[in-house]
C-alpha cells in the first residue's frame, strides 16, 4: 500500500499508525508508541549494523553495501537499509523493556529477533520465550477442551432428526416440545 507504515504488532499496514497502535494495539507507552511510528516509516537517525556481515555501527551503510557487498542494485539496497533501520529500532525497543517501565510494552518484536542480537548479551528473551510457551500451552489446551465439546455436540446433531421449521401453512400452530 503506498503511503502505509507497517504496524510492527500485526504486520498490516496502515495509513495513519499512530491511531492504529493507539486504537488496535492499546500501546499506552509513549516511548514505546514513538518507536513502533519510527518501525512503521523504517525512519531513524541511530548508528546502523550492516545485515549482510558482523560489521557494526556502519557510518554510511548504503556505499558499504555497494562496495563491500557488491550490492549494485538500488532496490536491494533500499529494502537492505529498511531492515538495518528496524533493526536498530527493535533494538531500542529492547533497551526500553530492559528498562523495566512503569507502563508496560505491548509489541514483542524485541523477543523474536536473532539478527547480531544473541551475541550482545543473552537478555531476557530466553525467561520471555519460556511465558510464552506457557502461554501457548494452556492456549492449546482450552482449544483441546473446546474442540472436544464441539466433537460430541456434532455426534449428537447427527444422532438426532433436525428440528424441523414451521412453514408458513403451520404458522400459529402450537408446536408442541418434548
Ligand atoms: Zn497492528
Ligand atoms: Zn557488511
Amino acid at each position: 500500500m503506498e503511503g502505509g507504515k507497517l504496524c510492527g504488532i500485526c504486520f498490516t499496514e496502515a495509513i495513519n499508525i499512530k491511531q492504529h497502535l493507539l486504537r488496535m494495539h492499546k500501546v499506552a507507552n509513549l516511548e514505546e508508541l514513538h518507536l513502533l511510528q519510527k518501525y512503521g516509516s523504517a525512519r531513524t537517525t541511530a548508528v546502523l549494523d550492516c545485515p549482510c556481515c558482523v560489521k557494526k555501527g556502519v557510518v554510511r551503510l548504503d556505499k558499504h553495501l555497494q562496495n563491500l557487498h557488491n550490492k549494485t542494485s538500488s532496490d536491494e539496497r533500499a529494502a537492505l537499509l529498511r531492515e538495518a533501520k528496524r533493526f536498530a529500532i527493535i533494538k531500542e525497543l529492547r533497551d526500553l523493556r530492559l528498562s523495566d517501565p512503569s507502563v508496560p510494552l505491548v509489541s514483542e518484536l524485541d523477543l523474536g529477533t536473532s539478527y547480531h542480537m544473541d551475541q550482545e548479551r543473552p537478555g531476557p528473551s530466553r525467561v520471555d520465550y519460556e511465558a510464552r510457551i506457557q502461554r501457548l500451552e494452556a492456549r492449546l489446551t482450552s482449544l483441546e477442551r473446546s474442540h472436544a465439546l464441539l466433537q460430541k455436540k456434532c455426534r449428537s446433531l447427527q444422532v438426532a432428526p433436525a428440528p424441523v421449521a414451521p412453514t408458513s401453512a403451520q404458522k400459529g400452530e402450537h408446536v408442541d416440545k418434548h
